[in-house]
């Protein structure tokens, strides 16, 4: 399939969007991303929700929604629109709604903007008719047309917009079983919407295709997109990753769903979905959004487009060669799951530090160790002391990556490979500085038996350097030489894309260190942290990536632990559990964010395990999607427990759900020792 979703995957060029107001607040065509969250009160407390909507209008917030499950809250919405406003706050209020119609109609009369559910909205789940004739199908839409219409007219008249939001596991029957659970099921059921709303000349939509799993909810944006352009449609996008839970993994994959499409040039508003306090969501949802204001043209500046082999519509890794490190068997490329590689800060002559720190390190994270320890080499003499690491560290990691940042004149000496040492790859930085340079440094590997690794600049390229590449007969690493690259990803795609034409399938490092801040105002570690993800997401999520490193930090472990999480957060690798948490609303009748600290804490170490932690019965089960148990709210103090789609325990006591959820996944043996 074409890549028509976006102007340029080599190029942030941001799409034309059609601009819709949120009462004062415009989004889409060129004006700033717009940061959004949503309040976690109960409607019905209406001074509770008034004081979170000003907390989060005074942290930055720019748009806020309120659940509105039924009629009563949806009234509710009114007086609080009016406090908010007599306390000097014109921000824009969305009312969200699940199921209700009636409620959806109330609210228009309040609040600037209304949420509905395509999944939900007209219809309910009974799944008693599994295929649809195309005659069952139609009746189907025209019912849905009735259902829908008198909302549309209403905004219509009262001037209010409208999202079209969109859930991954939560579509309707009709969607489900034609098109299933996928990115196109999630795309069709916002269209069908859309279609009656323009069928009474009402355009006043923003459209959002979210879930939990950053890969789902980067193509379902992808393809909704695309299938817009095909109808001549031009929404605006909000983007959001749905029950990204809390911590570092939520801001993670936050950042590769939100930031890989921000790259794509899609997206006018964004909410950062947590399960914490909803004004901590404001930062990083801001430092995302100027983060895409810095990379964003408007223009194509090269008139030159290159064509990639890539589906960004579906999910296929880049086919690799394997290359298999002796003796400890660390396999990199083909089919084996991105190597994590780990950069010391220690410099050669500190050895024994090097040795004891990776060895604490090792000893605590057996599940997710380091596979490959970035040295650095800064002259000659330092060589010496390799000899001895090679040694000591044999049986504690897989290989060393010797980062060769020697003069020129200096470089030509290389340890050999010894079966009874740890393996070297190694990286000198200039060795693509000329053909000359190349086939030496090439000549010195093969000569030595150690893996050469190459930083590729693939804009500065000649064709004696391109030949060497072509007719060299061992595999080789490859890496970004970032040099020339205004946008980093677009570097890796042209990367891939350039190596394919000289037939090249070398397995692909994505390296985060200080060369590849996509943002350079801010050198906080949380900017180091959405960078990092935004980069290697953004190309993990498209199949490319065979190691990855993050060396933002002096910690090894830090470094080592950012990269196992960004490869979960990718679902590129898991090396534990996998957390679904809805960031709460109104709806929610129990502490989420305890509860989840609770049920993280009990069910950490199971890794391969996906565990959802939902705040409500009525979007819970369907919104936790791909979970393999989940802990869901159903009533004041009561919980119920699932096992995939399945209900097996109801309205438990809130006080042993987490002691029964252990019990569960022990009965469905899935549980191992802590
Ligand atoms: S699943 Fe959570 S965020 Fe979604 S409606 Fe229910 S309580 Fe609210």
């Amino acid at each position: 399939m074409a890549a028509n979703y976006c102007a340029s995957r080599f190029q942030s060029i941001r799409r034309n969007s059609r601009i819709v107001s949120i009462g004062k607040i415009p989004i889409g065509g060129r004006h700033p991303v717009r940061i959004q969250s949503m309040t976690t009160t109960d409607t019905l407390n209406v001074a509770g929700t008034v004081k979170q909507t000003i907390e989060l209008a005074e942290a930055g917030c720019e748009i806020v929604r309120i659940t509105a499950p039924n009629v009563r809250a949806a009234q509710a919405l009114g007086e609080i629109a009016k406090e908010v406003r007599s306390a000097g706050f014109d921000i824009p209020l969305v009312a969200d709604i699940h199921f209700l119609p009636q409620a959806a109609m109330e609210a228009a009369k309040h609040v600037e903007k209304v949420r509905v559910n395509p999944g939900n909205y007209a219809d309910r789940k009974n799944f008693k008719i599994r295929e649809y004739s195309d005659s069952q199908y139609e009746k189907e839409l025209s019912r849905l047309h009735q259902s829908f219409s008198p909302l549309v007219l209403r905004c219509k008249e009262l001037g209010r917009s409208m999202r079209i939001g969109t859930n991954h596991g939560s579509l309707s029957d009709r969607i489900m079983n034609r098109f299933g659970d996928s990115p196109r099921g999630m795309a069709e059921s916002a269209l069908e919407f859309i279609r009656i709303a323009r069928s009474h000349n009402y355009h006043d939509l923003v459209l959002s295709m979210k879930a939990s799993n950053p890969k789902v909810m980067i193509e379902a944006y992808r393809l909704v997109v695309s299938l817009m352009n095909e109808e001549d449609m031009d929404y605006p996008l909000h983007l959001g990753v749905t029950e990204a839970g809390d911590g570092e993994d939520a801001r993670i994959k936050s950042a590769i769903g939100i930031g890989s499409l921000l790259l794509d040039g899609l997206g006018d508003t964004i909410r950062v979905s947590l399960t914490e306090d909803p004004v901590a969501e404001i930062p990083v949802a801001r430092d995302l959004a100027r983060r895409a204001e810095s990379w964003w043209t408007y223009e194509r500046k090269d008139l030159f487009e290159q064509i990639e082999k890539i589906d960004p519509f579906s999910f296929h890794r880049r086919e690799s060669s394997n290359i298999s490190l002796s003796p400890r068997g660390l396999s990199i490329g083909g089919k084996h799951p991105p190597a994590v590689f780990a950069h010391s800060s220690h410099s050669l002559p500190e050895t024994a530090k090097i040795v004891s720190t990776l060895a604490n390190v090792q000893v605590s994270s057996k599940d997710a160790p380091v596979e490959g320890l970035i040295l650095t080499l800064r002259n000659s003499a330092d060589l010496t002391h390799l000899a001895m690491l090679r040694s000591s560290l044999l049986g504690a990691v897989n290989c060393l990556i010797i980062d060769d940042q020697r003069d020129g004149s200096d470089d030509d000496s290389i340890p050999h490979h010894r079966p009874n040492l740890v393996p070297l790859l190694w990286h000198a930085q200039n060795a693509t500085i000329d053909s000359a340079s190349l086939a030496r440094f090439l000549t010195l590997c093969e000569a030595s038996g150690n893996q050469a690794v190459l930083s590729v600049d693939p804009k500065s390229l000649d064709e004696g350097i391109s030949t060497i590449l072509a007719n060299t007969a061992t595999p080789l690493i490859i890496t970004l030489n970032p040099h020339n690259c205004e946008n980093l990803v677009s570097g890796y795609r042209e990367l891939v894309l350039y190596i394919s034409t000289l037939g090249i399938l070398s397995p692909i490092w994505i390296r985060n260190n200080e060369n590849s801040n996509l943002f350079t105002e801010d050198d906080s570690f949380s900017a180091r942290l959405l960078d990092s993800s935004i980069l290697s997401g953004s190309l993990l999520c498209d199949g490319i990536g065979d190691i990855l490193s993050v060396e933002h930090t002096d910690s090894l472990d830090r470094n080592r632990g950012l990269t196992y999480n960004i490869l979960q957060g990718a679902r590129a690798r898991i090396s534990k559990t996998e957390f679904i948490a809805c960031p709460s609303c109104g709806r929610t009748l129990f502490d989420l964010q305890s509860t989840t600290h609770r049920v993280k804490q009990a069910t950490g170490h199971l890794k391969g395990v996906t565990i959802a932690v939902m705040g409500c019965i009525v979007n819970g089960p369907g919104e936790m999607a791909d979970a393999d148990f989940g802990y869901v709210g159903s009533g004041p103090g009561k919980i119920d427990l699932y096992v995939g789609k399945n209900r097996v325990k109801s309205a438990i006591s809130e006080n042993d759900a987490v002691d029964q959820l252990v019990q569960l996944i022990q009965e469905e043996d899935k549980w191992i020792a802590p």
